[in-house]
Order: C-alpha cells, then structure tokens, then sequence
C-alpha cells in the first residue's frame, strides 16, 4: 500500500518523499485505523488525506472550518488532477444537489463541507446515500470547548458518523495538542483505538529568542536598522500599540505598512497586498493579521508583547521562514505584559471554567519567556513531541554564554519565605518581604516579624522577582490559578530546602546587558 502512497506522492504532487510523519499517518490509514495527527500548520497534512482518499474505495469527506480556503484547496486538487469538490454557503441550491448527484455517481474522490452544513439534516440523508470510506476532520480541535476555537457545529460530525451505514475511518487532523485537547477530540470524535502521531513541530531554520526587560522601541529600532533589506512582521499587543510602532518606524522613514481591526476592509486588504508584493518590508500588526497568508520570504517575526498562549505564539512565529532559510523569531517580555492579556482575557465574556484554563496556558506562555531550557525543547514538549534533543544550538538559552551559578541558598532563603509566609500571598510581596520592605500591606500582614524579612537585602525587588519567575518556570514553585496567582512551594522545592539537591540558574552578566532595563 506505502507503495502506491510513494507513487501518488510523485505522480500528483511531484515529491520525492513523504516529510516526517507523513508516511506514519498515511499507512494507519490506509490500514484502516482511525488516526489522530497533530502536526503545525504548514507541515503538509493535506497530503495525509489526499493519498488515503485516491487510494481508498469511494468518497473522503473532509471537514474544514476555512470556507474562504476550501475554494483555492479544491483548485490546487484539480490542477493536479485529483477529482475534487466542496460544498458551502457560497453556492446556491442547484449547484449544491448538482454536485450531491456527481458524488452519488462517484465522480469525486473528495467532497469539502464546513461543519455547520452537517447540522442539515436533510444533508446528513444525502450523505448516507453516498459510500464515503473515510472522514477527514481538519482542525479537530474546535471540537473542544477547551481548543482556541471552540465550534459547537463540530459536534455533528460524531452525529453523522454514527448515522453513516458503514462506519468510515475516522481521522483526526489539529495543530493544537494540549492533553486536555487531544483528550477531547478522541473522545467527542468517538475515535476508536486509534493511532496517535506528533509530528513535525519543529521548524529547523528559525532560531528562538525570549529577551527580558529590553528597551522595547529601542530594541526594534535598532533591529529594524540592522536588517533594512529583510522582511519581517511585527505583532503588537492592541491597535493603540501597532499605531505607535507603525508611527515611530514610518517617522523614521522605514517603508511599513500596519494591519489591525480598527481599519477598514479596504485599508487591511491594502496593507496585505502592499506586504505580500514586497512594496513594504515590514508589516506591524496585531494577531488579525497572518491567517492564510503564506509569504514565504519573511526573515523575521518580533513580538512586542506576549501572544495569550504558546500555540498562538507558535503560530504567528512560524510565519517566518517558510521558504526553508535561516529567520529570527523574538519575542519581548516585560513582566507587564501579563496584565494587559489578563485584561483582555477579561474582556472576552467566558465562563469561569475557560477562563482559568486561559490563565493557565496564559501561565505556560510566561514560563517560555522564564524557562532556562533550550526554548526549542520547552516548545517541542508544549505540543508533546518526545525524545526532544536537550540543546538546538539556536535559541537564545543555548546560545547563551553566560555561565551556570550556584543558587542555592537563594533558592532555600526563597523557599523558606514562602513557607513562613504560609503559601497565602503572590510573587511581589514575597519579594518586598525578602527585601525587607516597610510596604503597607508587609506590615498589615505582620510579615515584618518573619525570620525571613529582609534576609535577601541586597537584591533588587525586580531581582527577587525574576528569580522566583525562573524557579516557577522549572517547576519548583507553582501559581494558582486567576487574576491574582499565589505561589506555592511545589514537591521539587523539598530537597532543595533540606539540603539534599543544589540549585543552578545562569545568571546574566551585568557588563553583556546591551538594552537599557526599563521594566
Ligand atoms: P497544512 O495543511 O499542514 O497546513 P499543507 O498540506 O498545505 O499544510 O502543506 C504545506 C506545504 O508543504 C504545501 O505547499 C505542500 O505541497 C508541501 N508539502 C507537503 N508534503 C510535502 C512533501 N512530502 N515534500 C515536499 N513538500 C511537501
């Protein structure tokens, strides 16, 4: 079968090679295993369907969530020959029972629906009539009330399923793959015994940087004037933040282009095509920006502001180098920024049981911005890629050079803190603690008495802060969830505290500090 897949794989689409993952998936279908691929965007999961469906007996019905895409995939299907069709809002009745007729007739071997048409129960009897072998579920996760896009319509699909006379194979398609996730989407989409594939998360060619308390503006300007010839994206936080950086660049004569939600449709379709034919070189935009925009020579992808999880982070990042070469993501961090995401989290109106999901995924973001772990290795893990090489060499924690200190005894003074401090309080006031701070609240709380007040003098709050921020990232302390997280001593913190395990935390040398610390 794997061989006919390979003889697909040239004739149609030209490939000598099926990429990492590809091939897996591919033969557990075929071998007629239901199959739950998580691979990111761009990783060629088309393909995983497309050579099942031609190699398969009758229809692959595919679910796609992206009306305004399932146009341009039934073209590329047919300029390379593969017989294919959609269905959507976009047609009227006539043309709709027209292509239920050629599906009847076996005319096609794929047939694109958006969820909500299988609402229609009167589609779902069409449906029946026609033999379909396999169901492709692209984008699974908005099964999941706790995905990024929660669709209620997807729902339905288990419905049909269980309706079709001969049950299809089942295969599961998502970029997203939290365990709370990929739970949801084998058992909503009523998997059986499937076959699980992680795959193809990892983008070679970009390097990864997290810089923390940076001089933002000055930090992109100079950026910006070091790479004039370069294109690159830059994601602000809100459209006041986008307008100001649009400002500041264009002031400097840079040819910019901005994209945000307050414009108008025209002024947005502008900016994208000014970006996409090169008139511009940078785009400043907030996340509105990038979906189905597929430029492949962009070098550079800043973040200004951290995205609300790791997967919109992951996802705006890797529109850098698409075509394959060497490109920069970064992203700056100012402790701040985790307000303004909680604010606009705030804003969104969800229940309280999201929410707090929110705030934890929020939580994961800050723990890469803290993390001393090679950041490739903390993505690759995030999306549940095993195995994963302890060092990439192009991130800035292994590139690094600054040189593992002992912190031990600050851990323990930390840690000892937080004890006496009876885990009730959150990061900042055990800091002014440990500082010795005669703050209102320190002394409201009589944490002026505690053996441990004042006992870290010698460090500045913000010091104080980052530590503890490093010490949650690794996992020996922990925040509650919410507005307002409390930190609690984790089981890692014990042996540290009784002396049976050191501490290491790379400490950066004051004289390398190149951006002005205004956090
Ligand atoms: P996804 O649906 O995962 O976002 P696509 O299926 O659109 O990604 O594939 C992304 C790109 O990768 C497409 O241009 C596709 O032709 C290409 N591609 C897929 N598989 C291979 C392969 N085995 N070798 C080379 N290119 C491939």
């Amino acid at each position: 079968m794997l061989q006919n897949a390979r003889h697909i794989l040239k004739k149609y689409y030209g490939y000598e090679n099926f990429r990492k993952g590809q091939e897996h998936i591919i033969d557990s279908i075929l071998n007629k295993k239901d199959t739950f691929a998580i691979m990111p965007t761009g990783a060629g999961k088309s393909i995983c369907f497309q050579i099942p469906a031609l190699l398969l007996e009758g229809l692959t019905l595919v679910i796609s969530p992206l009306i305004s895409l399932m146009k341009d995939q039934v073209d590329s299907l047919e300029s390379v020959g593969i017989k294919g069709t959609y269905i959507n809002s976009s047609l009227d009745n006539g043309e709709v029972q027209d292509r239920i007729n050629k599906a009847k007739e076996g005319e096609y071997k794929l047939l694109y629906v958006a969820p909500e048409r299988l609402q229609s129960w009167d589609f779902c009897q069409l449906l029946k009539s026609i033999k379909i072998s396999l169901v492709a579920v692209d984008e699974a996760h908005c099964v999941s009330q706790w995905g990024h896009d929660f669709r209620p319509s997807y729902r339905s699909i288990t419905e049909l399923i269980k309706e079709l006379p001969n049950r299809p194979i089942v295969a599961a398609f998502t970029a997203t793959a939290t365990e709370q996730v990929k739970d949801d989407v084998v058992k909503l989409l009523k998997l059986k015994d499937e076959n699980t594939y992680i795959t193809g998360f990892n983008r070679e060619n970009l390097s990864f940087s997290v810089m923390r308390g940076a001089n933002k503006k000055d930090f992109i300007m100079n950026y910006v004037e070091d790479n004039k010839d370069e294109v690159g994206i830059i994601y602000g936080a809100t459209r006041k933040e986008v307008e100001s950086l649009y400002e500041n660049l264009k002031s400097k004569g840079y040819a910019v282009g901005k994209y945000h939600g307050g414009l108008s449709p025209a002024e947005r379709k502008e900016s994208q095509e000014a970006f996409l034919y090169d008139d511009i070189k940078i785009i400043v935009a907030t996340n509105a920006f990038g979906m189905g925009i597929d430029k492949s020579n962009v070098r550079y992808v800043i973040h200004h502001n951290i995205p609300k999880n790791m997967e919109a982070y992951y996802q705006e990042a890797g529109r850098a180098g698409r075509d394959g070469e060497p490109s920069e993501c970064i992203l700056l961090f100012a402790a701040q920024d985790i307000l303004l995401q909680k604010f606009l989290m705030e804003q969104s109106n969800i229940s309280l049981d999201r929410e707090k999901n929110e705030y934890r995924k929020l939580q994961e973001m800050v723990d890469y911005c803290h993390t001393t772990k090679c950041l490739r290795k903390y993505i690759l893990e995030y999306f549940g890629e095993e195995d994963v090489e302890d060092k990439c060499d192009n991130c800035s924690t292994c590139n690094d050079d600054s040189e593992l200190t002992d912190v031990t005894i600050e851990a323990q003074k930390i840690f000892s803190c937080i004890y006496r401090m009876k885990e009730r309080f959150g990061t900042s006031l055990v800091a002014q603690v440990l500082k010795g701070s005669k703050n209102k609240r320190v002394l409201q709380f009589g944490l002026d008495r505690l053996s441990t007040y004042g006992i870290m003098k010698e460090y500045k709050e913000k010091e104080l802060k980052d530590m503890m921020n490093i010490f949650i990232a690794e996992g020996y302390l922990g925040l509650t969830e919410g507005q307002y997280p409390i930190v609690k001593l984790q089981q890692k913190a014990v042996p540290v505290l009784k002396s049976k395990e050191k501490v290491f935390q790379k400490i950066q040398k004051k004289k390398e500090k190149v951006f002005v610390d205004n956090t």
